[in-house]
């Protein structure tokens, strides 16, 4: 029988983040399937009794929490001992977080201090007679494993945009309070602050509906036969502020950046997008200025709509990549669908 962790840490306000909420609609679900399975949720954070009557519905058997201002702030050693303690605890067999950032940095770690296995942003599973498997994909070598695991205790990051965010009603609980010793450790290492760009310097915004993707043609000579690098960065920037898109690039634009060369300030290799990149889930994307290759376009495969722009009719986006391709100048068209906005 299967005991699994539902295993999350709070956000700055309190309360879970949306990916922690998918991860837990996921969680439920394994539950129902595996049917003779039993469910504990642990919560770590400064005060967890908000994230706690949050998840209160969900079902659980059991609620642990590690909360204390030591535990308020993302450390690896705080959290790493706090979330073995609470799988101790548990006694899970399967650990399931959701892939935040804080979660991705500090599990692993507890997988290797428990002997377990862990499997880093699965992306769906499947219930096979007694038979367990994750999938997730190998974004490289562009392939989606199935895999199953007979070692425990099995840890899961869950990728965002897998699972509906679970929206059950508030039920306040009483959560068991796992004890952890603060070790020398956790001196070691002070978290003053965080630094991060304002949020309108920010153009990674993996909420956002939009994806807008530039390619190299921004950079490119034009008709006039002068490539016009202001204009296109002001022309990208005023469609992001308009649409509130997020702002993806293939990989050979980024690349221009660090080769030193005067292309975008607002633009690095985070913005990246396809095999040797990210694969953002918005619901809908323009790419422009940007050839559709297999490597750039395999990026795209959890974007909904695809649209893209090209002056070329045989780019690589016209070969059944995108839904709709405009044939048309980017620099005229983004400028006039910004106007409209
Ligand atoms: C192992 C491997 C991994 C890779 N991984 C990635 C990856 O993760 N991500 C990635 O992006 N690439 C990746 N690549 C590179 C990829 O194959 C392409 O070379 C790259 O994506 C092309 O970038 P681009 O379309 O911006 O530039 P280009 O191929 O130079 O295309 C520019 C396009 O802009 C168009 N254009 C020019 N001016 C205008 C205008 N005014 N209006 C409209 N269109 C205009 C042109 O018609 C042209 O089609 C990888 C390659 C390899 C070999």
């Amino acid at each position: 029988m299967e005991k699994i962790l539902f295993l999350a840490h709070t956000e700055d306000d309190g309360v879970l983040a949306k990916a922690a909420l998918e991860a837990l609609s996921g969680v439920i679900e394994l539950r129902r399937q595996l049917t003779d399975a039993t469910l504990a949720v642990g919560v770590i954070g400064g005060d967890v009794s908000t994230a706690l009557s949050v998840v209160g519905g969900c079902g659980a058997d059991a609620f642990y929490a590690v909360a204390g201002a030591e535990f308020a702030i993302s450390r690896y050693a705080s959290d790493a001992a706090a979330c073995a303690a609470i799988c101790r605890a548990a006694g899970a067999t399967i650990v399931i977080t959701p892939a935040t950032a804080r979660c991705n940095r500090v599990v692993p770690g507890v997988a290797q201090r428990l002997g377990g296995r862990i499997d880093t942003r699965v992306g769906g599973f499947n219930v096979n007679g007694a038979e367990l498997r994750v999938q997730r994909g190998y974004y490289r070598q562009r392939m989606i494993a199935t895999l199953t695991r007979a070692e425990r205790p099995w840890f899961w990051t869950v990728d965002s945009g897998v699972f509906p965010k679970w929206e059950g009603a508030p039920v306040a609980v009483q959560a068991q309070a796992v004890e952890v010793t603060p070790g020398p450790e956790f001196t070691r290492t002070s978290v003053t602050g965080y630094k991060a760009p304002l949020s309108t310097a920010q153009t990674i915004r993996p909420d956002a509906k939009v994806l807008f993707v530039a390619g190299v043609g921004w950079t490119k000579k034009q008709a006039d036969g002068q490539p016009h690098l202001d204009d296109a960065a002001r022309t990208i920037l005023g469609f992001l502020e308009k649409a509130g898109a997020s702002l993806g690039s293939s990989k050979s634009l980024v690349d221009q950046s660090s080769d030193g060369h005067n292309v975008f300030s607002f633009m690095s290799h985070l913005n990246q997008v396809g095999q040797t990149g990210s694969t953002p889930r918005h619901p809908k994307g323009l790419s422009t200025c940007c050839h559709g290759e297999e490597p750039h376009v395999v990026g795209w495969r959890f974007v909904g709509e695809r649209r893209a722009i090209n002056l070329d009719p045989n780019c690589g986006w016209a070969q059944g990549k995108a839904d709709v391709l405009y044939v048309a100048d980017a620099f005229e068209l983004v400028r006039k669908v910004t106007e409209l906005l």
